[in-house]
């Protein structure tokens, strides 16, 4: 029988090479041909020829006045013309370059619609597409490429359309489909490819894009649940041991970092797989969170990791949580590409054998060569710094641990629901309390002078400053050139009175650490620096930020940056130094001089910018979507993902009537489901 599933190369005129051409186009099977749609329409709708400029391409309707000519030049080239009469009686000469087989279909006093380029000064028409009732009026414009044409795609569809139409039957369950006001499938495809009208291909737009979430949120769901159920470890940790630690912190925990460690805890106990998303702004204390968390695995025997994207941010969450962590039974151990072999050796084993049972570090952590003794708990910081690879590494390694991946960079709610929709989602949405808001200025170049007045006030009353440099590219040559000469004008500026120190990606790991370490004990009061120092610094003394062309960096990644002041008692002023050259570049600045909220700012990052640079250039794990727009479309998205969460809630749904297509269409296509992290 039939079905949508049939290979196009079962349509007539589709042989090995055209199949392998379609292929290229991600057309495999009549269903991946009917839902290659138009990306967009010519409105061949009839026009008034009195509305008409010169040139431009139009349909006018008329009846034909007289026999067509055919003329012949040259051995391949002709010419067809003849005269249409439209409605107000005016007559137009239209003329159809080497088509003559057009010929046979105009013949005098026959009704008829032209569709052509509009010549005004001689009131003729080039015609290109000779339009019957059954074309429709709307012209569809697909994608297409060299070896697959235009008119092949459009030939091919409705090939397909005519030939299975019988058998495409609703995916949308009908309660879903009636709620949401959906079209019926069918009649959704056929509106896509062959609109009446304008108002016809966008009501079947709507409909495509609907199912075309609720499909991929469907999947999405499935395999949460799966995940969920599949790969579970209970972890019993000891609740009087997790007290006593929480108590010997030297503060309280917020009520939002409170209310995040019970879902951790809930989750870690239950003998289901935790895939948790942990999101709080710049310095509303994960850390401690994921610290609580990694010894609740801890007390049930397990080991824990934290990975983290740099060697910096390693280092010095291995030094705070061996402090955190002194008066407990927790053995602490620091791996990076950094650690020299010898120490490498010793680590292993100890890893190996759970004698260390907090193993910090880089992606060091998941080489192949490093097997743990029971992994329960593996956090994630920074997570977005982080490939889908190195995070699926992570998650590969002992018996599935938990998972807890931490992010600074708040979540647009579209990406929420695509990039992380298969994980839970934690916030800690409050900092800690006696924070000062940043205070956030935006000065050009040429106010640089009285700034300096300003920097130097803030250092004679004890603070320091960070100065960040230029990224121009994404080139740590030029950025370290451009490092050295701003270090050298500030030393100019400012020594011998205060001392400016330097950092930048290209050092090696013990100097870095050296100088951050000195930053930290106040040997200098100026630090300038790439953007190594981007995550995770945390020196509360710091309360003075520049940011040379400001205007070159995301907001997510300014935000980042500002993120490194404002972590202790003192105001903290943030100065972007920048010259902006378009519009765009200057609505960056003036929004980061207008909120500190990074919700809104990754919001408006994700409209200037796009998903990737939201979430890291890496991979930015956002699903790509034939007729959705996640970002656009994120009202049809969500209901979608309520509409899609509803279907799998059902006891068995796989197995109701009103789901069996969708449970059928999902089985036939498993070899599309979204493979993410
Ligand atoms: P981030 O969420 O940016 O990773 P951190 O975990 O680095 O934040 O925490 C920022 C700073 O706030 C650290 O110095 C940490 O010790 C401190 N901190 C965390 N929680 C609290 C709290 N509840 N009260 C006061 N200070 C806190
Ligand atoms: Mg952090």
């Amino acid at each position: 029988m039939a079905s949508l599933s049939d290979s196009v190369g079962s349509l007539s005129g589709v042989g090995p090479k055209r199949v392998q051409a379609l292929k290229d186009l991600a057309i495999e099977n009549v269903n991946d041909l009917l839902t290659y749609f138009p990306f967009r329409y010519e409105d061949l709708q009839a026009k008034d020829p009195a509305e008409l400029t010169d040139q431009a391409k139009v349909a006018l309707k008329g009846t034909v006045a007289a026999e067509p000519v055919l003329t012949r030049f040259g051995r391949k080239k002709n010419r067809l013309n003849f005269r249409l009469l439209l409605d107000d009686h005016t007559i137009i000469p239209v003329t159809f370059f080497n088509q003559p087989w057009l010929r046979d279909q105009i013949e005098a006093g026959k009704s008829l619609v032209v569709y052509g380029r509009f010549d005004a000064k001689r009131q003729s028409m080039a015609g290109m597409k000779l339009l019957t009732s059954a074309n429709g009026a709307m012209g569809s414009i697909y994608p297409a490429n060299k070896e697959i044409r235009q008119a092949t795609i459009k030939k091919l569809v409705t090939q397909a359309y005519e030939a299975y139409e019988s058998v495409i039957v609703d995916l949308i369950p009908e309660a879903i489909r009636a709620q949401y006001r959906l079209l019926h499938r069918k009649q959704m495809i056929h509106d896509m490819h062959f609109p009446a009208d304008a108002t016809a291909a966008q009501a079947a737009r709507r409909t495509a894009k609907f199912e075309e979430f609720f499909l991929f949120e469907l999947r999405l769901q499935i395999v949460k649940r799966q995940d969920h159920t599949l790969r579970g470890q209970a972890l019993p940790y000891d609740l009087a041991e997790l007290k006593r630690f929480i108590a010997s912190l030297p503060y309280e925990l917020t009520a939002a970092q409170k209310k995040v460690v019970n879902e951790i805890c809930y989750d870690l106990k239950r003998p289901l797989h935790m895939n948790r998303l942990l999101q709080g702004d710049v310095g509303s204390g994960k850390t401690v969170v994921a610290a609580i968390g990694m010894y609740a695995a801890i007390t049930a025997g397990t080991q824990a990791v934290l990975m983290a994207p740099t060697e910096i941010l390693a280092e010095q969450h291995a030094n705070n949580l061996a402090k955190l962590f002194a008066d407990f039974p927790v053995n602490v151990a620091l791996l990076t590409g950094a650690t020299k072999p010898a120490a490498r050796k010793v680590l292993l084993p100890q890893i190996a054998n759970g004698e260390v049972n907090l193993v910090v570090g880089t992606h060091a952590l998941i080489q192949p060569e490093v097997h743990y003794h029971h992994l329960g708990l593996a956090v994630i910081d920074e997570q977005h710094r982080f490939g889908v690879n190195q995070r699926q590494a992570l998650r590969q390694k002992g018996a599935q641990p938990d998972i807890l991946a931490m992010t600074a960079t708040p979540i647009p709610r579209t990406l929420a629901i695509t990039a992380y929709g298969e994980m839970d989602v934690s916030v800690i949405n409050e900092l800690p309390a006696g924070r000062q808001p940043i205070r956030t200025v935006w000065i050009r170049s040429n106010q640089e002078a009285s700034m300096l007045r300003e920097v130097k006030a803030e250092l004679a009353a004890g603070s320091q400053a960070y100065v960040v440099t230029p990224l121009i590219e994404e080139s740590e040559a030029v950025d370290m050139k451009n490092a050295e000469a701003i270090y050298q004008r500030f030393q100019a500026q400012f020594e011998p009175q205060y001392r400016v120190g330097l950092l930048h990606g290209r050092m090696k790991n013990d100097e870095k650490n050296a100088i951050m370490d000195a930053f930290k004990a106040n040997e200098f009061q100026v630090l300038v620096a790439t953007t190594v120092i981007e995550v995770g610094v945390d020196v509360p003394n710091a309360t003075l930020m520049m940011i040379y062309d400001a205007d070159h960096f995301g907001l997510a990644q300014l935000h980042q940056l500002r993120g490194r002041v404002g972590r202790g008692k003192k105001a903290s002023t943030c100065i972007l130094i920048a010259d902006p050259k378009n519009q765009l570049a200057i609505e960056r600045m003036t929004t980061m001089t207008s909120t500190t909220d990074g919700f809104v700012l990754s919001q408006k990052d994700l409209e200037l910018r796009g998903p990737g640079d939201v979430l890291g250039r890496k991979q930015s794990g956002v699903p790509e979507f034939k007729v959705g727009d996640p970002v656009a479309d994120l009202n049809i998205l969500s209901v979608a993902q309520q509409a899609a969460k509803s279907v799998v809630d059902q006891d068995d749904w796989a197995n109701q009537d009103a789901n069996l297509p969708v449970a059928a269409y999902l089985t036939t296509t498993a070899h599309q489901t979204t493979t993410m992290d």
